[in-house]
């Protein structure tokens, strides 16, 4: 964008809304705002005298009071059996690209079967190819070119001999979502998933035994905190002294950190404290069952009203056993500039930011709104109300 002194903050993807809305509430794909209890308690501890998180030591008993407990709580809120590792490392979701086959792939021959339905498994797949073999399944419609749907697991397109199948249980990008992870052929059960889980880790239940989860990662900055930390939770059977590649990076190698217990290199400190803060408040809000509950009715509340334009809102996955419940991206009269622009200016105005974010990949012509933790059923219902007043306003137009 050229010229950006002309152009509206709302267009630039400004944050920052006049202060005159009555509501400021942050449909960011991340990092965005977390729940306003867990805000409100990192605040209070900034005031507090002495020591927080940020001046802890590693190694200070109090720090590893403050590991023990974030640890304790996700086990506990995602019921996370005792054979899996829960490991916080640095590096996002994109150290996990390359964490993931270095520790599982001993050799740049093994081969890695990867789910491609999107911009997150598409990155991932391009990074683990310089580590391993890939064997691609791609998702793409074979009419459109676009990732629109989740693509069948078979017995022909897993490789048997795959150290690993990869694949992302929410496509932030897309808004394509599993809301259960998938059962594989009878004859590839044996073979370990790894899932990206960063947009929707804490959201549903995972069955960690039953549908073989061998790793599943979250990068904090979505829905667990912020960026800077990444969990990794990894079954221990995958460990082992000679399992990874020897190229792999200490920071990065799951058994070296497991054995350390977290502390091999300086913990982040601070955002694991504050992935403790929003355990404990999944906790009081009634754990996983009633996040998913949430989840959903949030979702509803928009998908009906995109459904219910007679097109004037349009969310490119048609298949609702597969639209996001975290990412819902829309367009507005088919992609019509104009009145997306006001539709950005306008929400905006009213305190509503983050719905679109200026990528490096340019704009394109969806709007996204994003419903993780920190964004509550009222303030999907505020959206809902502002899209349908913005129909009744232009449809005439
Ligand atoms: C955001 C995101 C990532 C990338 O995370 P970084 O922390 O930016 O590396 C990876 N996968 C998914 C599904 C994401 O939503």
């Amino acid at each position: 964008m050229k010229n950006i002194e002309n152009v509206h903050p709302a267009l630039l993807g400004s944050l920052t809304t006049p202060g005159t809305s009555e509501k400021f509430i942050n449909f960011s794909p991340g990092p965005t705002s977390l729940p306003t209890a867990v805000e409100e308690e990192i605040a209070a501890g900034f005031q507090k005298s002495g020591l927080t998180s940020l001046a802890l030591s590693h190694r200070s008993p109090e720090f590893l009071s403050i590991l023990d407990h974030a640890i304790t709580s996700m086990r506990r809120i995602m019921a996370i059996p005792d054979d899996y590792e829960i490991l916080f490392a640095h590096g996002g979701g994109h150290g996990q690209f390359a964490a993931v086959p270095l520790n599982l792939c001993h050799d740049k021959s093994d081969i890695a079967t990867y789910v491609v339905n999107g911009t997150w498994t598409k990155r991932a797949a391009g990074e683990a190819e310089k580590y391993c073999t890939i064997n691609e399944i791609d998702g793409r419609d074979p009419e459109t070119g676009m990732y629109t749907s989740f693509p069948e697991l078979t017995e022909e397109n897993i490789d048997p001999e795959s150290k690993y199948i990869y694949m992302c249980s929410n496509e932030t990008v897309n808004g394509i979502e599993l809301f259960r992870l998938p059962v594989l052929p009878e004859s590839r059960k044996h073979i370990p998933l790894v899932v990206d889980a960063s947009s929707d880790f804490t959201t549903k239940p995972v069955n960690w035994h039953g549908n073989n989860v061998g790793v599943l990662f979250a990068c904090a900055s979505k829905n667990i905190g912020h960026p800077g930390l990444t969990v990794a939770i990894v079954r221990k059977d995958l460990l082992g002294e000679d399992k990874a590649s020897p190229l792999c990076p200490g920071v990065f190698n799951y058994t070296i950190n497991a054995e350390a217990e977290n502390l091999w290199n300086t913990a982040a400190t601070f955002n694991i404290e504050v992935v403790g803060f929003l355990m404990d408040w999944l906790e009081r809000e009634g754990g996983v069952v009633e996040n998913e509950r949430r989840s959903i009715a949030k979702s509803k509340i928009l998908y009906d009203v995109i459904d219910n334009s007679n097109g004037f809102y349009g969310t490119p996955v048609d298949n609702h056993a597969l639209r996001s419940r975290m990412n819902i991206p829309f367009n507005i009269d088919g992609g019509n500039e104009k009145l997306t622009n006001e539709f950005l200016i306008e929400s905006w105005n009213k305190g509503m930011v983050g719905l679109r974010t200026l990528t490096p990949f340019g704009v394109g012509e969806y709007l996204r709104a994003s419903l993780y933790n920190g964004v509550t059923e009222d303030d999907a219902v505020y959206l809902a109300d502002f899209m349908k007043e913005f129909v009744h306003k232009n449809k005439a137009k």
